[in-house]
């Protein structure tokens, strides 16, 4: 099946007697043994859970893999794959990504004694940078706020000439624009509180995995840790999911129509998407990914003030979070990467008056207007 089938018939019916349509919400927290000799596939709800199984079974098949697991939020996805490391570890990173992944990263890899780098061009990385201890190279592309492009293959073809493990954090673009594991990516990550429920309402995290031996471990530390999705929130992300292509062409349209028009306008000094950067990193994102998404970042010219400008919108919220069928606005430096230095900031590029866009599915002449008249007043 092409994925626009997938994501409505990929799940299958397990413990779907009755043939329901949706598949059924299992709330039981442990299943009936019955003997002391024979083990069943459903012992006790935090290892195995019918409605948890189907969305990870059907995860793993959205990406072409052999295995899914699904977590209480993209944070746990992320933290749970961060266990694999030991002291003596090193992971590199690119150096904008998600800010909390960072917040992880600088306390409990420090405490860990895992040692970490932020990699200014992660796409300029070489034999001599992959030091026997680099075990792993985590990246966000598009990068998290600028949508810089980070060539997932040939980081891959580097990464495992040196038996280091390549994470990608594929949030932004979801299986639908960007097939990390055929690129080489070894593990695949998303908060799936984004573009893959899509309406804001579920906070949820997905680990994606085609190696029996990492899956396994995965898995321990899956029922280990103890940071499963619970059954309705399961449920609601196997929903969700079912309209996310339907979403995706929608929200990209709009933000293509969106960034034409903020391009040409006079108050606006930088429009960031992926591939803006350079005629590079455009080939590249046009090579991996099947679109550009619908996040973007924006820098009015020094004479507007982006105080003025968020406060004049009407229709698109200040808010952070971004994949939800509403548009959205955010001011990085304060609300996403605060966590970030001053410094550190400055140095990658998050400046104080970038502003992130994650367009939704309205109709686009409303989020034109709306945009326009709050630039008018920004000035
Ligand atoms: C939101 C987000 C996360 C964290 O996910 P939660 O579901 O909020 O825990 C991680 N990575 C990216 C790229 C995100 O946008």
């Amino acid at each position: 099946m092409e994925f626009d089938s997938l994501v409505v018939q990929g799940i299958p019916a397990v413990e779907n007697e009755k043939g329901s349509v949706v598949p059924p919400i299992h709330l039981a927290t442990t299943y009936v043994q019955e003997s002391l000799s024979s083990f069943q596939e459903f012992g006790y709800g935090r290892g195995e859970n019918p409605t948890r199984f189907n969305l990870e079974a059907l995860v793993s098949q959205l990406e072409g893999v052999k295995h899914g697991f699904a977590f209480s939020s993209g944070m746990a996805a992320t933290t749970t794959v961060f266990n694999l490391f030991k002291q003596g570890d090193k992971v590199l990173l690119n150096c904008d990504l998600y800010g909390g992944t960072y917040r992880y990263a600088d306390n409990l890899f420090t405490q860990q004694g895992i040692d970490f780098e932020l990699v200014d061009n992660v796409n300029d990385l070489t034999d001599t940078d992959l030091t026997p201890n680099v075990k792993a190279i985590f990246i966000e592309t598009p990068s998290n706020p600028l949508l810089r492009v980070i060539d997932i293959q040939k980081l891959s073809d580097l990464a495992h000439k040196h038996d280091c493990l390549v994470i990608v954090d594929n949030t932004f673009m979801t299986p639908y624009l960007q097939r990390s594991f055929e690129l080489g990516a070894d593990i695949v990550v998303y908060s799936a509180t984004k573009y893959l429920s899509g309406h804001s309402d579920i906070i949820a995290g997905l680990v994606t995995v085609d190696d029996d031996d990492l899956a396994a471990e995965i898995k321990m530390l899956q029922s280990t840790l103890g940071n499963i999705l619970s059954p309705t929130d399961s449920y609601h992300l196997i929903q969700g999911i079912k309209t996310l292509t339907v979403r995706m062409d929608k929200q990209e349209e709009n933000t293509k129509k969106i960034i034409q028009f903020l391009e040409k306008h006079p108050s606006i000094a930088n429009v960031y998407y992926p591939g803006s950067s350079s005629d590079v990193e455009a080939k590249i994102q046009k090579k991996q990914a099947s679109g550009i998404g619908a996040v973007f970042s924006i820098e009015l010219v020094p004479e507007a003030s982006p105080e003025k400008f968020v406060d004049a919108l009407n229709i698109i919220n200040l808010a952070v979070s971004l994949g939800g069928v509403e548009s959205l606005i955010c001011h990085p430096a304060s609300m996403t990467h605060d966590y970030y230095s001053p410094e550190l900031r400055q140095k990658i590029g998050i400046s104080e008056g970038l502003l992130r866009l994650a367009i939704g599915i309205e109709n686009p002449d409303d989020l034109i207007k709306d945009l326009e008249q709050a630039l008018d007043k920004a000035v």
